[in-house]
């Protein structure tokens, strides 16, 4: 039987794009399954003048190209209900707080509150302080808060927001979302790593020869350089997305499968995170930026893009967990923005067997691949004979396996899934306070050691549109004899 969640939902942003593209549609596959039923009820704000008429449009609107019918598009919608406010004045919290307290008696909620914050993040201190001075935490249910990234611009200002926000909410109802993390092969990167004895037992620096992680999107910036030429892809992608699938990937197994326990690993893992100085920074990180190619225009001819940017769009590095399991295993990440292709893909690397029987000829890598999207499955590579009358000889064989159409589409979305969790009291897949901290503490240093370089007036940019980025980046496997294994530039 599905187990029916009571909840209100106050979407502070609630006229935003990730409210309209994955909250409201994500909040209607939970309500298709039944886990949001008649006991839910949520309040958007921001400060268009909408009524509740127009903002039920909306939802509906942002559905309609789902598996809908007019009657469950109208039933979902009319638990919609719409507040303008402006998220710094004080007095609109008490006309919030009142209409919560009413939906909460309407719709027997049992005082349960998740705050999102779908909004800039410079915002989120106050609402957090308003939320709870202004009373519109209830005594009698939870009160969870879900903060959108970035967060923090650095190491500093993330210490800052988080003792702000702490003032107010303590950490266990702190729901940092990295929407990477509910996405179906990442949270399934446990599962094959822990349950099978086949991986749990070779995973570990003797066994494993490197790790290979990759982010590669064929879009550019779109809509979002005004944020992006600030943050750039080590910011945007490499401090939560990129770093956590670290974490999940060199963690020990926790003692049990429970938030707590996952927690305490994942921070230990990005703890042990190798820092660099500003040399090593120079050897195991290479930043790019791209140029124009297959009819696309360079980063710097986008709208709202400095032409003479140095953000970077393309970051690869080479990085160590410095843990009892991983010591010294390269752990090779890579994205990007304008690249072949959008996909994302981990390989694990494999040592080769000590000694080759068949032959004078180096034998292919074993290589377990975590196919994270499009399609998501997983495939391992493994040595087999080859087919053959004249010679035993070996070739690589691929085992395959891909979620059946009827296991897609009963997946779950990352958004989806996380917002499951935040009414389960989940925190598993939400990033820890402890993680962010030593995230930024990693990223910071190469931040701070590319803005003390100077960089050459040609160095961007270097690498087209259409391809997986400059050469530094192959450049950078290559010193150690290694090579990218996902390269959709090259089939
Ligand atoms: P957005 O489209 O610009 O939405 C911002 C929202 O904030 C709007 O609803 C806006 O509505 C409201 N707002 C702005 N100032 C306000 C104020 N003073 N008082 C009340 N409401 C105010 O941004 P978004 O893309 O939805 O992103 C929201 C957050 O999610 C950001 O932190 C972003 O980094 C993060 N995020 C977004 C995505 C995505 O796919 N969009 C993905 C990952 C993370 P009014 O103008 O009506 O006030």
């Amino acid at each position: 039987m599905t187990n029916e969640q009571k909840a209100l939902f106050i979407i502070f942003g609630g006229t935003g794009d990730l409210a309209q593209r994955k909250l409201y549609p994500s909040l209607f596959n939970l309500y298709k399954q039944g886990f949001l039923k008649d006991h839910f009820a949520v309040i958007g704000t921001a400060r268009r003048p909408w009524n509740n008429e127009r903002y039920q449009e909306i939802v509906r609107n942002s559905i309609s190209g789902m598996e809908v019918t007019a009657k469950q598009a109208n039933e979902f919608s009319s638990h919609f209900y719409y507040q303008s406010h402006n998220v710094n004045d004080t007095q609109h919290y008490e006309t919030l707080r009142k209409l919560a307290d009413e939906l909460d008696q309407k719709y027997t909620l049992e005082g349960n509150r998740v705050f999102y914050l779908a909004m800039s993040p410079q915002f989120f201190s106050i609402i957090c302080q308003h939320v709870k001075t202004q009373g519109l935490v209830t005594d009698n249910g939870y009160n969870r808060v879900v903060i959108e990234k970035p967060f923090g611009h650095d190491l500093q200002s993330a210490c800052e927001l988080n003792e702000e926000i702490n003032q107010y909410f303590p950490e266990k109802d702190v729901y940092r979302i990295d929407h990477y993390l509910g996405k179906e092969m990442i949270q399934s990167i446990p599962a094959l790593r822990f349950s099978n004895n086949l991986f749990n037992a070779l995973w570990n620096y003797r066994y494993i020869d490197n790790i290979q992680i990759t982010l590669s999107e064929a879009l550019g910036v779109e809509e979002r350089a005004g944020y992006y030429e600030d943050a750039g892809a080590l910011r945007d992608m490499v401090q939560n997305h990129i770093l956590q699938t670290v974490a999940l990937l060199t963690m020990n197994a926790p003692m049990t499968y429970t938030d707590e326990d996952i927690r305490k690993e994942k921070i230990s893992a990005l703890k042990a995170l190798r820092v660099y100085d500003a040399a090593g920074v120079k050897h195991n990180f290479v930043r790019g930026q791209y140029g124009p190619g297959n009819g696309q225009v360079a980063y710097r001819d986008e709208n709202q893009v400095d032409p003479e940017s140095t953000t970077e769009t393309f970051v690869a590095g080479r990085i160590f967990v410095d843990n009892m399991n991983m010591a010294n295993v390269p752990i090779y990440l890579r994205t990007g923005k304008r690249l072949t292709k959008k996909e994302t893909r981990i390989d694990v690397v494999f040592k080769n067997a000590p000694y080759n029987i068949f032959g004078d000829g180096q034998l292919n890598r074993n290589i377990l691949s975590f196919k994270v999207e499009p399609n998501p499955g997983m495939e391992l590579r493994l040595n087999g004979k080859k087919v053959d009358y004249e010679e035993y000889s070996i070739e690589t064989m691929k085992l395959h396996h891909e979620h059946g159409a009827k296991t897609q589409s009963k997946m779950p979305v990352g958004y989806e899934k996380l917002l499951y969790d935040v009414l389960k009291g989940d925190s598993s897949s939400f990033s820890h306070w402890d993680e962010v901290y030593y995230s930024w503490r990693f990223v910071d240093s190469v931040r701070n050691a590319w803005d003390n370089e100077t960089l050459a007036a040609d160095a961007f940019p270097n690498y087209e549109c259409g391809s997986m980025g400059p050469q530094a980046s192959k450049d950078l496997l290559a010193e150690d004899g290694n090579n990218w294994y996902l390269s959709p530039d090259e089939d």
